[in-house]
């Protein structure tokens, strides 16, 4: 919420005449506009790829367990998963070749949060995240520095790129129509849509999944291989706390897939949080965020109607059990798992659909 100087000044003059201190009255400018009590129920909610992530995280959580262990181990089987192109073993390479995966997670009852950027060799990018939040001080760790933290906690070293996923990121470098992250090529938008009618395959995916108990404690975990064919070293809004993951366990969290680049400049899951503090549904704050990432978008990223041209998504649960989400362009599909078992619930879009997205 915003505080001018002089509202800043006469609140804490209120405070402090009632004996309450400065530190109170910036206090009571952090209480959630709504108090928002746990529903006594377990939620997970996760991207539309995560219809099996849900059902292991609720068994986890109904098992007791940590609202992050619980979105861990659920999304430990997308990363294990060689069919799933966008995520973990199996996943789409950078544009040499190699597998380079983001990944984040964050406790809403401690308040920490872990995350590894551009890791190799190593499938389960969360479960490494995880323990840096464990068993460090810090919150990210990149590249070789969070392989050999890997490696020290022993994890299995393996070549993730399958036989699959070479051949299709094969066929884009034979392709060479043009396409690729440099920002010097400015038809790429026609020449990527060129190469996807030609059966060249671009992820848009990752996993991102989020579990609260039914005490209201709230934990998630967002995991990618990221964008297909990226520059190395290239880290997306997966691994980064505020962009592809929020947690605040006295409101809720938010987490993202889609064009991470985006989400960076905007900082949309911590926004999603903040709005939902002051009182949006997680649907409407959604779509609030998805539309000021919109109204900031550079023209070269529009369409001919102006809009945005890549997608967007945004999954959020408050901390009373309530879901939501919105898509940037056209519909979305957010995994719901709650104690009526599981569902796909729709999710409305900002925009009209991509011209090659089903309606
Ligand atoms: N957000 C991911 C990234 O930018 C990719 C995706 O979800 O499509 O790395």
């Amino acid at each position: 919420m915003d505080i001018s100087r002089r509202e800043f000044v006469q609140c804490a003059a209120g405070a402090a005449a009632l004996g309450l201190g400065a530190n109170a009255a910036v206090a009571s400018q952090e209480e959630p506009r709504v108090k928002l009590r746990p529903a006594g129920k377990s939620v997970v909610i996760a991207s539309a790829n995560g219809q099996g992530a849900c059902a292991r995280a609720m068994e986890i959580l109904q098992a007791g367990g940590d609202p992050v262990d619980a979105a861990v181990e659920g999304v430990s089987l997308v990363e294990n998963d060689p069919n799933d192109h966008s995520v973990g073993y199996g996943g789409l390479p950078n544009e040499n070749g190699v597998v380079e995966l983001d990944a984040c997670v964050m406790h809403g009852p401690t308040h920490k949060g872990g995350g590894v950027a551009a890791l190799q060799r190593v499938k389960n990018a969360s479960q490494v995240a995880r323990l840096v939040m464990r068993r460090t001080d810090h919150v990210l760790l990149v590249g070789d520095g969070a392989l050999q933290f890997a490696r020290a906690h022993g994890f299995k070293e393996e070549e993730l790129l399958t036989d699959k996923a070479r051949q299709i990121w094969l066929k884009w470098k034979e392709s060479h129509s043009g396409k690729d992250d440099w920002i010097h090529i400015e038809a790429d938008v026609e020449a990527r849509r060129r190469m996807e009618r030609d059966g060249i395959e671009f992820t848009h995916g990752t996993i991102s999944c989020m579990a609260l108990t039914a005490g209201g404690d709230l934990g998630g975990c967002t995991t990618t291989s990221g964008l297909s064919y990226k520059i190395p070293g290239r880290v997306g809004d997966s691994p980064i706390l505020g962009a592809g993951l929020f947690v605040d366990n006295e409101v809720g969290a938010c987490g993202s897939t889609g064009r991470g680049e985006a989400n960076l400049i905007n900082c949309s899951s911590f926004l999603v949080v903040e709005l939902m503090r002051n009182g949006q549904s997680p649907s409407d704050a959604c779509l609030t965020a998805l539309k000021r990432v919109a109204d900031r978008t550079e023209s070269r990223l529009r369409d001919e109607h102006s809009y945005p041209n890549y997608q967007l998504k945004l999954y959020a649960v408050r901390k009373d059990g309530v879901v939501g989400g919105a898509v940037m362009r056209g519909k979305g599909r957010m995994a719901v798992h709650d104690e009526g078992g599981f569902r796909l619930d729709e999710l409305r879009g900002v925009f009209p659909p991509l011209p090659d997205q089903e309606r």
